[in-house]
């Protein structure tokens, strides 16, 4: 028989494989235990208090804890805590869910399909391209197009269609038929003298070369995040977006649009897809869907996508995905009372107005040495360190890296969420200016530090 651990560390380093963890080093320290929260703020096993600057993973939309949200759980686990969407079932929070976010949808929209996670909600996607091209007499028609640094979750489809290296590092793209063009970072890969417009074109031409080389007749779907999330908090250049969905549109190429970070008023709209003029024909979101508290997301599909699966369906009978977890009843009760307190905060004012105040503080620091790249949009912004600020060489010693910069942030009660050389600021958007200040007051302190 085991022997039952004495403390949460035993026990974790025990028992728990940790994802996305330094295993060695996570068996050398133990876990850093978080123990409970509020608004903006969480706190360790000690009581010691540390401010979030991205809401956990840029999920807990409303702050740490809420009670409403417990309550509304607790009204739906006490009524209807399970039922399943499958063979024409449904119940009062799913239906209600996919209503609402259909009418709040950025473009027209026709249904909402449910998922757990964004990841899933991405793969269903990708899967709809297949199937919407094989009903449509185009089985060819299948690769999917991703960008060098998008994130796009880490199931087998989400995880190809992504672009982040590290993520491929041990087992490579897992599926075929996936590609990647170039990431729409204009600070770090622009050419002397080149203008955002000029970059956006140059990117565009890449996406258009790519498809006449691998044949049109082959290329059925191009995935993008508004803003690029976990690959650097990277708002799109100026001309990007329209001149790629001029292109997907001469190729009948379809768009999804992964809202799993931008939606729901982190850009200072309700969708990145409003903010950048986007118009998909499939949506995929999560995170603040449930401000992080259950999870669940969704793909919303439009009548193109829609009409050929009703056609379809008169020939060969349903889109063949099975999800026992679909519009899990909890999960949609608490997803619709999120929906409830976005409307009576005015979320998106707030973000807007807290995210200016944000983007002020973050400028503050652009003067360092150190800072080569300050950005953002709505509220969510980033900073990039250099090691030159002339040649936006990167940093040359590791101490002064942002991963170590994240580091030492939880010595002055700040948990910061470091991508390569940036630092990503997305905190909960019902957060004060006061919870922002303290943000940067003390990551100016650890800039202090390092520098
Ligand atoms: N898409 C984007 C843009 C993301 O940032 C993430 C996660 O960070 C995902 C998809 C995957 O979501 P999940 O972790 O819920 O599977």
């Amino acid at each position: 028989m085991r022997i039952q651990a004495n403390s949460i560390y035993e026990a974790d380093t025990a028992s728990f494989l940790h994802p996305q963890t330094n295993l060695a080093q996570h068996l050398r320290q133990g876990p850093f235990v978080i123990e409970r929260g509020e608004g903006t703020w969480v706190y360790d096993e000690h009581g010691q208090s540390y401010v979030d600057a991205t809401s956990g993973l840029w999920c807990a939309s409303l702050g740490f804890s809420q009670e409403r949200l417990a309550r509304a759980a607790y009204d739906q686990m006490t009524r209807l805590g399970y039922y399943h969407s499958q063979a024409h079932y449904t119940h009062p929070m799913g239906t209600r869910l996919a209503e609402r976010l259909v009418e709040m949808a950025p473009v027209p929209m026709s249904k909402a399909l449910f998922q757990c996670s964004g990841s899933e909600a991405n793969d269903v996607a990708i899967k709809l391209v297949w199937h919407y091209h094989t009903i449509m007499g185009q089985p060819k028609k299948r690769k999917i197009i991703g960008r060098q640094m998008g994130y796009h979750g880490s199931t087998c489809a989400s995880i190809s269609a992504s672009g982040k290296p590290d993520m491929h590092r041990d087992f490579g793209v897992p599926l075929q038929d996936f590609l990647h063009v170039s990431m729409p970072h204009y600070y770090r890969f622009h050419e002397e003298g080149e203008s955002e417009e000029e970059f956006s074109a140059r990117l565009a031409d890449e996406l258009e070369n790519l498809i006449q080389t691998e044949g049109p007749e082959t290329i059925g779907g191009f995935i993008a995040e508004p803003v690029l999330g976990a690959g650097g908090a990277v708002p799109p250049p100026k001309g990007y977006f329209e001149r790629v969905q001029n292109i997907l549109r001469r190729y009948d190429i379809l768009f999804i649009v992964d809202e799993v970070i931008c939606g729901f008023g982190r850009t200072g709209e309700m969708w990145g897809a409003t903010t950048y003029d986007l118009k998909p024909d499939m949506l995929s979101c999560a995170k603040a869907l449930s401000a992080g508290m259950a999870p669940i997301s969704a793909v919303l599909v439009n009548d193109r996508i829609f009409d050929a699966l009703l056609v379809q369906a008169g020939r060969v009978g349903h889109f063949a995905h099975s999800a026992t977890y679909c519009a899990h009843p909890v999960a949609a009760a608490v997803a619709n009372e999120v929906l409830d307190i976005y409307e009576e905060i005015d979320v998106v004012a707030r973000a807007r107005e807290v995210g200016a105040y944000m983007m002020e503080l973050a400028n503050r620091e652009a003067e360092r040495p150190i800072v080569g790249d300050v950005r953002g949009v709505g509220m969510l912004c980033a900073i990039e360190l250099t090691g030159n600020k002339a040649t936006r060489a990167p940093l040359p010693d590791v101490e002064r890296t942002a991963e170590f910069i994240a580091e030492r942030g939880r010595a002055h009660g700040l948990l910061l969420r470091a991508i390569g050389p940036t630092l990503a600021f997305a905190p909960p958007l019902n957060s004060s200016k006061e919870d922002v200040n303290e943000i940067f007051t003390r990551f100016s302190r650890v800039l202090d530090d390092v520098e």
